[in-house]
């Protein structure tokens, strides 16, 4: 059903382009236009077609095809570098390996974005229909209540303009709808969801959990969007234990495979691919009218009319479009009278640490990895105790067996002196006793850290580009310590060594399955991981109920621009520990539902 759906989709991508031909010629004015088709964007789409809408996407990127671009079941030998990418840029970039979905990259050639003095920030971008959902992790977490309200809780940042209780139906619909594993809890720091079954722990994970008790550690099963069941079509996980290459039967979701193809199904969908967005045109009411966009093909301006915009380029992207699409009424950018488009900008507070563990040495080979994402992992346990540091942070966790990656060996290689079979019998026995393990903490958003425009330097399509601010917080720091102690304390509680040594200079981890040891780079204790590393950036254009500290509503509706939303990350107020997509796949739904009724009540 889903090669079905795609090649539909090839000849809805054909009828696209006779839309743009008819849009150039006739200036037709659709109902709304969504700008990117990730995670946000994907979702808007879903509901605003399926609500009946006439809506326009423009994507900067080409479109997907799963057969040919997804690589879940290539082996290294059938890859021209053996997966390791031109010139070995694998082995040091994870983005450049052969074997990733396509188009998702730490750099973009031609699209840069620069760092203020003093600052680093890594920016994960993805140019392709799906952005970054065709490479993500696929951890699904659901806030908690008390995420909502943190400023109550403990005087810093803020409150959302809304409750959990006003979310969790939109929780509900996504959970239905894309399919999540995990199983029902009854923790108050991570709510349950409506799952699927969860799949058996792995051995490592046995070993982890058996550690967690000992120290009373919560450690439950994982909550991934991967599909255990058969759902819409959608067959199970065949436990290849590869999502990041993509996946050819849709049993993980994305939303190039799960939400676009059913706003394709309806006909109301012009997908316009390789569409870069420029800016956002106003008429002299101050209503958004049409958005203007670079056709990468032709490198022409080109121009669509919408009676309402939904920007989804993710939550940086969404706020530099804002911050470019000046005019007289908004002279600091489109719906930016508050002045606050760019600032609250929050990543996850991120640490990672290995062990090692003999016991996993004599493990007789076997085929049990099961899907590409976490069986287990630990919720924030400490919640509603005295901690060191404020907010939470939960752990992820991996190793095991699965397809060895190019440069799986080095760190062995490098430890051992020696070649030939022997060599190859150590990398054998090692293999596999290694468990990774990663913090992934609440940052506070701070006044030292946003993003704007940078005034010196345009991309290729001539846009000018982000310049990004970025300092982690003593909350933070106190966090990563938390983090590492506690890694240090599961491994040895395990009976393994462990092996991660956090310098101010330098970080050194291993990798979970190998040894092989990774760099991680960053002038920050505890292994702190540098801003955007963990590719969770958010709160750019945040909602709140007052107009003078906020941009939207709390329907991602601009209070400056009635028929303006913002349904990515960009919307958040705090960036709970837990990872964001899920969420924003629940405010995007929830945003498009309101969009959708005030459309049909000719508010909009
Ligand atoms: C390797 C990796 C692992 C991750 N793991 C997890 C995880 O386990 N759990 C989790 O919750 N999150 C995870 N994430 C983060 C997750 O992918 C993002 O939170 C999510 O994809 C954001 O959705 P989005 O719609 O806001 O943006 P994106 O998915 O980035 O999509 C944005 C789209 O908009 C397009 N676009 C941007 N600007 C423009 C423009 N001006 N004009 C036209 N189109 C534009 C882009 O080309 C892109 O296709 C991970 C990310 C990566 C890369
Ligand atoms: S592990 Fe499962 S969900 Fe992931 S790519 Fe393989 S079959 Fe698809």
């Amino acid at each position: 059903m889903y090669q079905l759906l795609h090649w539909r989709g090839a000849i809805r991508a054909v009828r696209g382009l006779a839309s743009l031909l008819e849009i150039i010629r006739t200036g037709k004015v659709f109902d709304v236009c969504i700008i990117g088709s990730g995670a946000a964007g994907g979702a808007a789409a879903k509901v605003l077609t399926e609500g009946g809408l006439n809506v326009v996407m423009l994507e900067a990127g080409p479109m997907v095809h799963p057969d040919t671009d997804y690589k879940e079941h290539v082996w290294p030998y059938e890859l021209a570098h053996r997966g390791a990418g031109i010139g070995g840029a694998g082995l040091t970039d994870f983005s450049q390996t052969e074997f990733l979905a396509p188009n998702g990259f730490w750099n973009i050639e031609g699209e840069p974005y620069t760092e203020a003095p003093g600052s680093k920030f890594m920016w994960f971008r993805s140019r392709i229909v799906g952005g970054r959902t065709n490479h993500w992790g696929r951890i699904a977490l659901r806030f908690a209540a008390a995420d909502f309200r943190a400023r109550s809780r403990d005087g810093r940042g803020d409150d959302w303009p809304l409750t959990y209780r006003d979310i969790e139906p939109y929780y509900d619909k996504v959970d239905r709808y894309i399919g999540v594993y995990g199983s029902r809890e009854n923790i108050p720091s991570a709510p349950d969801g409506i799952f699927q079954p969860p799949p058996k722990p792995r051995c490592t994970d046995l070993l982890v959990k058996r550690a967690c008790d000992k120290l009373e550690i919560l450690c439950v099963p994982a909550r991934e969007a991967i599909l255990t069941q058969t759902l819409n079509g959608r067959p199970p996980c065949h436990y290849c234990a590869q999502c990041g290459r993509g996946c050819k039967t849709a049993s993980n979701f994305s939303s190039s495979q799960v939400l676009i193809p059913p706003a394709m199904a309806t006909g109301r969908l012009t997908l316009l691919t390789n569409a870069m967005a420029r800016e956002i045109l106003m008429n002299d009411e101050g209503k958004a009218v049409a958005v203007s966009y670079i056709d990468k093909a032709t490198r022409r301006d080109q121009q669509v009319r919408a009676k309402a915009v939904v920007v989804a380029g993710s939550s940086c992207e969404s706020a530099r479009l804002l911050l470019n699409s000046r005019s007289r009424r908004f002279p600091q950018g489109l719906a930016n009278s508050s002045g606050v488009v760019g600032r609250y900008l929050m990543d996850s507070v991120g640490s990672d640490g290995a062990g090692y563990f003999p016991a996993l040495e004599k493990m007789p080979p076997h085929n049990h990895e099961g899907t590409g994402g976490m069986h287990l992992y630990i919720p924030w346990w400490k919640y509603g105790r005295k901690n060191e540091f404020l907010r939470g942070y939960h752990i992820e966790f991996g190793g095991g067996r699965n397809m060895p990656r190019a440069g799986e060996f080095h760190g062995i290689c490098h430890q051992y002196e020696g070649y030939g079979v022997s060599l190859k019998q150590r990398c054998k026995e090692k293999y596999g006793a290694f468990i990774g393990m990663s913090g992934r903490g609440e940052m506070i958003p701070n006044e030292n850290t946003y993003c704007d425009i940078d005034p010196n330097v345009v991309d290729e399509w001539g846009i000018p580009v982000l310049r990004f601010h970025f300092q982690w917080g003593d909350n933070e720091i106190k966090m990563a310590r938390d983090m590492q102690e506690t890694f240090r304390a599961i491994v040895e509680a395990a009976g393994g060594t462990y092996m991660t040594r956090t310098r101010r200079t330098q970080m050194e981890t291993q990798t979970a399955s190998s040894g092989d040891i990774v760099k991680s780079s960053g002038e920050f204790p505890y292994g702190l991981s540098i801003g955007g590393e963990i590719i969770h950036e958010t709160g750019t254009v945040r909602m709140g109920n007052d107009p003078k500290t906020s941009a939207l509503n709390q329907f991602c509706q601009a209070h400056d621009v009635k028929n303006l939303f913002v349904t990515d990350g960009a919307c958040f107020v705090t960036n709970p520990d837990k990872n964001p997509t899920l969420s924003i796949l629940a405010f995007s739904w929830r945003a498009s539902e309101y969009l959708l009724d005030e459309a049909r009540k000719g508010n909009i």
